[in-house]
């Protein structure tokens, strides 16, 4: 039943629009004639009662026969989610045609991937493999979150489907490999798997590899993946986080495997390329930002570009739902919003921000992680202050050895330690991380 009012509703609005609004969207109880759904974002709580109560109404009487109220509520405690359409870019994806429904993000294209000065020579590259495949092979792209790796990479991949039909295209993250791959040997198939993989695919993207540290079953099974298809010519492409050699305990068969590509590294986009993104994002959700707007926000919200892009859709769910301009004064009150939620204070740093979400979680202060104390939960914290500058919000090392006060190498090493803990995804550290980041997005961002 519950799935009935949830499909009803489903074929009632666009792809785009479920995407984008309804991804947290659940039904909780039907009870005493009454439709409970929840929702985990109070601006998307508004937007739907206020754009979609008609259609909702709609759907339940299709679903029930009846017409019933219905309430929507907001599920607290629930993380938020940082990007809506991040499910649609981790499935995987076998084509034959371009036509055939995918599980790729429609809107990650070279078109709508906007090439500042920083990305020029990677977009030239990148599109040179989706009309060249195999020409330059792996083609490895390196940078920090949010700066457009899956974008980048899908967009390769949409490019590739249409210059190539008959080519079949593989998408899929590093993770989504790893699942298939358990999938297979728990249904003892795995040479299924591998034909899949290795047999199946002419051109393989393989987004996050990093997820693999610390993972060797999976990276020995992709390593062999990448050498079959390597070796017959088929095209490789690689995302992730940090370089080759970066790849904490990989096969070193492998990192030199992705050594005798082409490497290259995504930038931090200036603040004039973040300008016309700013437009850009906008333009996807059809809402035309104007220029003094789009100029305060990308001079304001820097690094991750999916900060940029929530406090976009804030910006547009605001407007939205008061029914009020999308002006520079708005634009203010945004950001503002999008820089204090941890504080009181405007216009404050990452930093005071990770500063203040720490001690709300872990309780140790900011004179602690500042002074010299080697107590266990004070270097832990001090060390997820690291890691979160670099792994949140794109800090080179440099930038957060000057902002800590701390050296170079004490630096690498917290960052390295935190890292390991987060990616074998066990202990207390990745939940404290998870917490950290969870509190961090919601304050910054709308979705
Ligand atoms: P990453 O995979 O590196 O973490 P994403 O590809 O998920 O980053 O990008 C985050 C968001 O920013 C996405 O919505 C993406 O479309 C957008 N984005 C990133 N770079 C650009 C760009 N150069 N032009 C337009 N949008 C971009
Ligand atoms: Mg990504």
């Amino acid at each position: 039943m519950s799935s009935q009012i949830i499909n009803a509703l489903k074929k009632k609005v666009a792809k785009k629009t479920w995407d984008n609004w309804f991804s947290t969207f659940e039904l909780k109880s039907v009870e005493n004639d009454r439709v409970v759904f929840s929702v985990a974002n109070l601006f998307i709580k508004d937007w739907l009662q206020t754009k979609y109560g008609a259609v909702i109404n709609r759907a339940i009487v299709d679903a029930m026969g009846r017409e019933l109220a219905f309430e929507i509520v907001f599920k607290e405690g629930d993380k938020q989610r940082e990007e809506p359409i991040k499910h649609l870019n981790e499935g995987s994806l076998l084509k034959k045609k371009p036509l055939m429904i995918s599980n790729l993000n429609d809107e990650y294209t070279f078109d709508n991937f906007v090439v500042g000065r920083e990305n020029k020579a990677l977009y030239e590259v990148a599109l040179d493999v989706a009309h060249n495949p195999g020409k330059y092979n792996p083609f490895f792209v390196y940078g920090g979150v949010g700066l457009g790796k899956t974008h980048l990479l899908q967009a390769v991949a949409q490019e590739t489907m249409i210059n190539y039909p008959e080519k079949k295209v593989l998408y899929i993250t590093s993770e989504q490999f790893m699942n298939d791959m358990i999938q297979s040997i728990k249904e003892n198939n795995i040479q299924k798997f591998r034909d899949h993989y290795r047999k199946k695919s002419d051109i393989l993207l393989i987004d996050d590899i990093q997820f693999l540290i610390g993972k060797k079953g999976v990276q020995n099974e992709f390593f062999h993946s990448f050498n079959e298809l390597h070796d017959t010519g088929k095209q490789l492409i690689i995302c992730s986080d940090r370089t080759p050699e970066e790849l904490d305990n990989f096969h070193s068969r492998l990192i030199s495997r992705f050594q005798m590509g082409m490497l290259m590294s995504i930038q931090q986009p200036e603040p004039s390329t973040r300008f016309y993104i700013a437009k850009q994002l906008a333009r996807r959700e059809s809402v035309n930002l104007p220029d003094d707007v789009a100029r305060i926000l990308a001079d304001n919200i820097d690094g991750n570009l999916r900060r940029l892009r929530g406090a976009i859709i804030k910006l547009i769910v605001h407007s939205s739902v008061y029914n009020t301009q999308i002006d520079i004064s708005l634009a203010n009150q945004i950001l503002q919003s999008f820089t204090n939620s941890t504080s009181s204070l405007t216009g404050r740093k990452p930093i005071d921000q990770i500063y203040d979400a720490i001690k709300s979680i872990m309780r140790v202060s900011r004179e602690e992680i500042e002074g010299t104390s080697r107590n266990k939960e004070i270097v832990l914290a001090r060390q997820l202050l690291m890691y979160v500058l670099k792994q949140h919000y794109g800090k080179s090392i440099t930038d957060i050895a000057r902002e800590t006060g701390k050296q170079h190498p004490t630096v690498i090493h917290s960052i390295k330690k935190i890292d390991k803990s987060v990616m074998m995804g066990k202990g207390t550290t990745k939940l404290l991380y998870d917490d950290l980041v969870g509190m961090l997005s919601s304050s910054s961002a709308a979705v």
